[in-house]
């Protein structure tokens, strides 16, 4: 089945009690026992919902894994995958990850034992060497969020292996549409399905898949252990959103295209960074893994200044957090997203306080470049 085809037929396309062809909104807590343990196959939603089970099937369809996950948000999915390890484990990330993962890992996780160091992962001798012995598993995102770098999988794959690590990747940016982690040798690959997946700005979600029987029996025993899952209303917009992510992916990509040859030739943008660009440092690495580049794109206007100049003055691409969505999004990562980073190691990444970055959207291309240029010159 093609990519697109399975978005639609993947997972359990029609309800199995009813024919219904759209998944139904299962908005149930409990289910009738015939005996003692004896059921239909759910027992409780915490531990099971036909609603939630739908979209797990789907995503791990999508994924090509072994057992699908969904929970209540983005950073719920990525806890959940930490509480597969124990006090004293290690685990290797990339650096310039999602600012809530950096957080959660150095300031939640790291008083429970978890520990975690962070390397520029897109450099496999540097992710090599930040290997300890007591490290259990390489966490890569990919492309990065809000720098665009980009990190070998089947090379960070191989390491772990070598290393009897698990390799965790946070597909988030790239979707399931253009890039398969498990195909290229991940364990378990994960995503804030607030994004591209839902779409549309009104779900906030996470989903994990990972790829072995055990993996998928351990990370069960954390989902209902600790219970952070999502709710068959929004498991339903998952669901929705899901079948039109090929279309938007496809557009939101020529969009983008479109307006990093603008930014590119525009005096006030010093730096562009977006991996379909052959100037990026990572660029065959990304056309090899990912069969796109996806909608994010960021650029230095060089100053604090110039950078709210254009957040203020645009009219479609609206000042807010988050990405993905079918309406353009704008951010200054440094005071936004990326926050929680603290100043001295944003600027050591590169995050600088004239960063801009966009979420390009499904609006007319003409429309969103003409609103960029009127900001900047405003
Ligand atoms: C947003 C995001 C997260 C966190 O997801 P939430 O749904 O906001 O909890 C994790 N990783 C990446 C790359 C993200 O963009």
């Amino acid at each position: 089945m093609k990519k697109k085809t399975q978005l639609i037929h993947g997972g359990i396309p029609t309800d199995p009690q009813t024919g219904a062809v759209s998944t139904p909104i299962y908005q149930v807590s409990t289910y009738k026992q015939d005996e003692v343990g004896k059921h239909k196959g759910f027992e409780y939603s915490r531990s099971g919902n036909p609603t939630r089970h739908a979209l797990e099937e789907l995503i791990k369809d999508l994924e090509g894994g072994e057992k699908g996950f969904a929970f209540g948000s983005g950073m719920a999915a990525i806890t959940a995958v930490m509480m597969l390890f124990d006090s004293g484990d290690h685990i290797v990330m990339t650096d310039d990850v999602y600012g809530g993962t950096y957080r959660v890992m150095t300031k939640v996780l790291n008083r429970l034992g978890i520990q975690s160091t962070f390397v520029d992962s897109s450099n496999l001798d540097t992710l090599e060497k930040a290997i300890q012995t007591n490290t259990k598993a390489l966490y890569i995102e990919t492309p990065t969020n809000p720098l665009l770098k980009v990190t070998d999988i089947k090379g960070a794959a191989e390491l772990a292996k070598k290393h009897q690590l698990v390799t965790i990747v946070d597909n988030t940016f790239s979707t399931p549409y253009w890039q398969n982690p498990i195909s290229l040798g991940a364990d378990i690959v994960l995503h804030s399905a607030t994004k591209y997946i839902g779409g549309h700005s009104d779900v906030v979600a996470g989903l994990v898949v990972v790829n072995s029987s055990k993996l998928a029996e351990d990370l069960f025993f954390v989902q209902n252990s600790t219970g952070g899952v999502l709710g068959p209303q929004d498991s339903w917009l998952l669901i929705r959103g899901i079948k039109t992510l090929g279309l938007r992916m496809e557009e939101h990509e020529v969009n983008t295209k479109k307006i990093v040859e603008f930014l590119l030739n525009h005096p006030k943008v010093s730096k562009v960074y977006y991996p379909g660009l052959e100037t990026h440092p990572n660029h065959e690495i990304a056309k090899q893994q990912a069969s796109g580049f996806g909608g994010m794109v960021s650029f230095d206007v060089g100053s604090e200044e110039n950078a709210d100049r254009l957040l203020t003055n645009t009219k479609y691409f609206t000042l807010a957090e988050s990405l993905g969505a079918v309406e353009s999004l704008i951010s200054v990562p440094a005071r936004m997203t990326h926050a929680s980073i603290p100043v001295e190691r944003r600027n050591e990444l590169g995050i600088t306080d004239g960063l801009v970055r966009i979420s390009v959207g499904l609006e007319d291309a003409e429309d969103l470049i003409q609103d960029i240029e009127n900001a900047l010159s405003h």
